[in-house]
């Protein structure tokens, strides 16, 4: 049997987990199917390295954006720079952004609102596609969502889906209205965990069409590899936890999830 054709739409290769295993890391991801990576930026500083591995290597593609955790950040100079940074033609995507109000010592309600607004901006200009990391804030979330699908609809009537809710664990309301307002929605390897029944409930109803699957590594490695650092190689397990879910082949996953990511991103 040949490979599959997968694409980690979520990876985090610029962090020290990989320092000096960064090739070593793509050639094993290559060696199981794993063809493509979009590496993606939670800092300014990290967005530009992002797009520097995106340069160097074929198989490598940057999101450049500030993760909501680092909001506070977000001033007029750093959307400049993210600005510059988005007309890269390696850059296909904005994020990751969005809502985290997970920590309570965590940027405020407001400088959250101000990071999304100022990047849902910059995306809209690039005709770029946002990244959107969602943690216990699927209200707020939704409410910002349709925000910058309008935006981005009234800049570009001709676009149809507008970003990817990543690393999903959220409720299955929240995926289906998502999904209404032209989001994808993204799987990580808690999908197969064997207490997340109710993950993989949503799973079940999430259309093929509308799914894609990452690691967000070095977090969040799939059951048999807990413990370890997690890598974009891994995940064909989620893309075989989906297959299992939906009682599908694996290669139906692969050809669907790849065809979303080129889709959505323009690869
Ligand atoms: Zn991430």
């Amino acid at each position: 049997m040949s490979a599959p054709d997968l694409i980690d739409t979520h990876a985090h290769l610029d962090f020290e987990q990989f320092e000096g295993d960064f090739d070593a890391a793509l050639r094993r991801a290559r060696e199981v199917g794993v063809n493509r990576v979009i590496n993606v930026g939670t800092t300014l500083d990290r967005s530009r390295r992002s797009v520097e591995f995106a340069n160097a290597y074929d198989t490598v593609y940057a999101a450049v954006g500030v993760h909501p955790h680092d909001a506070d950040d977000v001033n007029d100079e750093v959307v400049a720079e993210l600005k510059r940074l988005a007309a890269d033609k390696r850059v296909v995507a904005v994020g990751e952004i969005g809502f985290d109000f997970h920590y309570d010592d965590g940027p405020d309600k407001t400088a959250q609102e101000d990071a999304f607004f100022a990047q849902s901006e910059v995306a809209v200009e690039a005709g770029l596609p946002v990244i959107v990391h969602s943690r216990d804030a699927e209200e707020l979330s939704l409410e910002h969502l349709k925000e910058h699908a309008d935006a981005a609809a009234a800049d570009n009537p001709v676009r149809q889906e507008f970003g990817v809710v990543h690393c999903f664990t959220g409720s299955a309301g929240f995926a289906e209205a998502a999904l209404g307002l032209g989001y994808l929605i993204s799987f990580t390897a808690p999908i197969t965990y064997p207490g997340n029944e109710a993950l993989r409930d949503v799973v079940k109803k999430v259309p093929l069409e509308k799914i894609m699957v990452e690691t967000d590594c070095p977090f969040l490695p799939p059951v048999d590899k807990r413990g370890k650092r997690n890598e974009p190689a891994f995940v064909v397990a989620t893309a075989q936890a989906v297959a299992d879910i939906k009682g599908v082949p694996l290669d139906e996953v692969a050809q669907a999830t790849t065809a979303n990511a080129v889709r959505l991103f323009g690869l």
